[in-house]
This record gives C-alpha cells, structure tokens and sequence, in this order.
C-alpha cells in the first residue's frame, strides 16, 4: 500500500463535477487526487461524439457559475465545444496536474476509519473523505432484441459513435427518439441516403431557438461581466425555479404551456399520418423533454421513415418492424443508459463490512442525493435522487459541494466524529420523497429513465428552493453526533 501520498480526498472522476470538486478543494487548501478511468477529463463530453451533440440546456447557464465563459458560439453550444471547456477550465485551475488518468477505481472500503482505494492498476492508498463524481448516463443501455448479434453491418451505441464508419450517402437505421435520436436525425438527415427512425414511443419535442452569437456579441460578454453574470443568474432562476419546480407538480399550468408549445410544432409536420404518428399520448414532461429546433424538419425530408411498428428482429441486412424488413448499412441504437449504477460496479463496502451493491439492491437512494449511512465520509455528487431533468447539472453540483465543505468544516471542528447520515434521518428522507414522487409529472402515465423498478420516480420531487435551502445548511442533527 502507497501511503507516501497522503491526500486527504479522493474523488472518483474527471467529469464536470470532479473538476468542480478539484477546483473548490484546491480553493480551500486541501490535497486529492482525482482518479479517472479514461484518458482525458470532460465525462459525458468525451463519451459522447455522435454527430449533432449540442447541450440543450442553454449554454450560459450549463457553464460554472465561477467561470462563465463569453467565447461560447451559440445559444447551445455543440458538444466538442463544451468538452474543450471542461478542459481548459481544469488546466485554467490546476487540477489537471492532480488527475491519474486511466485509473478507474475498483474498490473502495471503509478500514480504520479511512477509505482503502484501489485501482485498476492494483494500487492501494487511503484517504478520509471519498467524492464520487461518476455521472449518471455512462454506462449505455443495449436494447435485447432478438438478432443483436446477426446484423453484418457496423452497429454501435450513441454513446460509443464509431467514427471510421461513414454515414453519408449510406442507409442508417436508428432505434430510439430520445434526446440523443433526435439529435442525430437532425443532424445526419440530410446527407444519408436514407434514415430508418425505429420510434416505440413519439416524444414531446420543444422548439428552442438557437442562436449564433456575433463576435460583436461574444465582445460585449467579455468586456462587460456583469451583464453575463446577471444573464447567468436571470436564466437559472428561470430554469429552477420555473421549470425544475413545475415538474413536480403533475398538473401545473407552466407544463401545459409548454405541452402547447409543443403542439404548435407538431402541427408544422404537414403530412397528418406522419404528425399523428409523431404526437405522444401521454402528457409533456413526463419523459424528459426533447429539445430541438429541427427535428420536424429533418423527419419530413422524403429520404427519411418513421417506424412505428413494432421491431421483430434484427437480421443480417436490417431491421424487421411490423413484418418488414428495412435494409440498412449502419445501425445505430440511441437507446439510453443503465440509471441506475452511478459509481457500480465498483466494489464499495462501507463500516461493518455492508456492501453498497446490497444496500442498492432495489434502486440506488441517496439522503438529500448525496449519502449513505454505513459509508461515512463518502458522497456523491448528482447522485440518486438528485434533481435531473431540463436543467443544469452544474449549478447542482456546485450546491452539493457547498454542503460536502460544510460537513467537512463540521467534522474539522469536532462537531461530528466522522460525517455518518444517520439510518433514520435517511429513511425520513427516503420515505417523504418516495411519496412525494408519486404526484410529479413523471408519474402521469409514461415509461421513462427517471422511474425506478416500482414505476416510482427517483429524481428530487420537492421545489428546487427546497434543494438550495438543504444544501446551503446541513442539518448536523441527521448525522451521528460525537461519541462522548
Ligand atoms: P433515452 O432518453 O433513454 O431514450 C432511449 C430511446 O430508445 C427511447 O426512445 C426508447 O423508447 C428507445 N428504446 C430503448 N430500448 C428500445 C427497444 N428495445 N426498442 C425500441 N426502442 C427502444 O436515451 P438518450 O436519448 O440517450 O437520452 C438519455 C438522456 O441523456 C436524456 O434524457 C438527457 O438527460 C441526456 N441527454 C441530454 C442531451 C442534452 O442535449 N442535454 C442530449 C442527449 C442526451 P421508449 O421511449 O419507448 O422507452
């Protein structure tokens, strides 16, 4: 074991909030090290290549509020753009340098009241405090559908774009109309010969104006930082406490504006079998809103088809729906992510050898998104039941590391022994948040990745003003007090 180090956090990843987690503890004078699995940081940015990535959450908010960045090209920046800034905000900070790139930790266990690290290249260190920064949509979801292996052609996840392979002027199938189907339609539509969209369930689908900003624009953002940072703080107010909190009412009027905004778009689809097959039945929000400024565009091109039927098989030359075969040369499956693994399959065995795995056997849960009890000074960020959805996963982060430094300063200053949620306070938590979810628009009757085993969403049901509040000041009664 490799002691000599002696960091006093560990934080597991090199996405935006293990960035965001290096940068604050650097700030507050403390040593980690950040342990990444792949070779460069950026998380779902250096994941996800496909063509027509773009951020739908605007670009001005799903930045650090810290640091806001003027250069951004466009209203929703596209993908190699925002990866560029992940990187450049970790070199800007110094924490590149503290950063073990292709070493993705295996195990972590609670021993002697430190965590024992290990990683895949077999090294051993200890630290108090673990932040698991490990993302939520990393570990793609492969649909079972029978023939998976019979097709000849190339066949990737969206997650795992392969760019050797070409796609224009080829036939490409796509399963799945997601947030990240959809961006791919728009984007390869119209240069494919043609695009076989397979669509089990139609999607609401926002019309969002994209806006390339000027130089004269990007100039003013740079000259004048107030009006950026007042851009910044008007926009996720908007976001938060508009959006983030209509959602958890399942009848709120900002949620039949926006089902109605919806409905304007559709209707510019003008062939009505096709627009009838794209109109969802279910009500807006349900499923995470698909945002986009061309997808009716793109799928009214006549070299694209929408296929609603069910998929049979897969076969050698293509896809059989409803008894047809559709031959394709490239099929692509934009068929999601595995929700629910956050830092698994890691081996995390916390105090009296409880084996997280065990305890999230059910559905990972998480007091207040960010701990366990039995894994004492451990926690996460965006971790279960986090608020998720059509906002910035940045400003949740930063609210979470706030309240991790909090807990820290408390357990520095002896007001706690080690930072251990209590049972019951976690269970209080579980418990109201289990029944608050059930009256979120998530629960309004529709299959989507925020719902849990039960069909019981898992993301935050409560206000997003109830999140900042939490997070701003810990609530040192739910952890364990001192031994006396
Ligand atoms: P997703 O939203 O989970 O969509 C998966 C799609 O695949 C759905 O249309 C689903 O149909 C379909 N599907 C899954 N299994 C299938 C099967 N066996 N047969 C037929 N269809 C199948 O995944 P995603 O599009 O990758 O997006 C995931 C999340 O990533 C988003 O919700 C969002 O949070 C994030 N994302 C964000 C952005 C952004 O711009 N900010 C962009 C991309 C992704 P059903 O609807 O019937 O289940």
């Amino acid at each position: 074991m490799d002691n000599t180090k002696n960091h006093t956090f560990a934080i597991i990843g090199a996405g935006m909030s293990g960035i965001l987690a290096g940068i604050k503890l650097k700030e507050a004078g403390y040593s980690f090290q950040i342990f990444e699995k792949a070779d460069s940081v950026g998380g779902t940015w250096r994941e996800n290549t496909y063509p027509g990535i773009a951020c739908d959450v605007p670009s001005h908010i799903y930045s650090y509020s810290f640091e806001l960045n003027p250069e951004w090209s466009s209203s929703h920046s596209p993908g190699e753009e925002i990866h560029k800034y992940f990187k450049n905000v970790a070199i800007k900070y110094g924490v590149e340098p503290s950063i073990r790139f292709n070493e993705g930790v295996t195990r972590c266990t609670w021993v002697d009241d430190e965590w024992e690290i290990e990683t895949e290249k077999g090294h051993v260190e200890r630290f108090k405090w673990v932040i698991a920064a490990t993302g939520i949509l990393h570990h793609p979801k492969y649909p079972d559908i029978e023939g998976m292996d019979d097709f000849e052609g190339p066949m990737f996840h969206t997650a795992r774009w392969d760019h050797n392979i070409e796609t224009k002027g080829k036939r490409i199938g796509l399963i799945g109309t997601g947030s990240s189907g959809v961006q791919i339609t728009a984007e390869i539509a119209p240069e494919v010969e043609k695009l076989s969209v397979f669509q089990r369930t139609a999607q609401w689908v926002v019309p969002n104006e994209r806006l390339e900003y000027t130089e004269e624009e990007r100039e003013a953002f740079r000259t004048d930082a107030d009006m950026l940072q007042n851009m910044h703080i008007e926009m996720s107010r908007a976001f938060n406490d508009g959006f983030a909190t209509s959602v958890i009412d399942g009848e709120s009027q900002l949620i039949d504006d926006i089902q109605n905004r919806c409905l304007e778009a559709l209707e510019t689809v003008e062939d009505l079998e096709l627009r009838e097959k794209l109109r969802p039945t279910y009500r807006a929000a349900c499923k995470r809103l698909v945002v986009s400024h061309n997808f009716y565009d793109a799928v009214q091109r006549p070299n694209v088809n929408i296929i609603t039927e069910a998929i049979d098989r897969i076969e050698k030359n293509g896809v059989r729906a409803g008894g047809e075969l559709h031959e394709l040369d490239v099929l692509v499956l934009a068929t999601g992510f595995h929700v629910d693994a956050f830092m698994r399959p890691m081996d995390i065995t916390g105090r009296n050898g409880i084996v997280l795995d065990e305890v999230w056997e059910d559905w990972p849960s998480a007091y207040l998104s960010i701990a366990v009890p039995e894994f004492p000074n451990f926690f996460m960020l965006n971790g279960p039941n986090s608020p998720v959805g059509n906002f910035s996963l940045i400003q949740t982060a930063e609210m979470q590391f706030d309240y991790v430094l909090k807990v820290v300063d408390h357990v520095n200053q002896g007001d706690l022994d080690v930072a251990a949620i209590s049972e019951e306070a976690y269970n209080r938590f579980d418990t109201e948040r289990y029944e608050a979810a059930k009256g979120t628009v998530w629960a309004t009757g529709c299959n989507s990745w925020y719902l849990d085993n039960n069909g019981v969403p898992f993301a935050w049901p409560f206000p997003f003003s109830r999140f900042r509040s939490e997070m701003e000041a810990p609530k040192l009664e739910d952890y364990e007090p001192v031994k006396s």
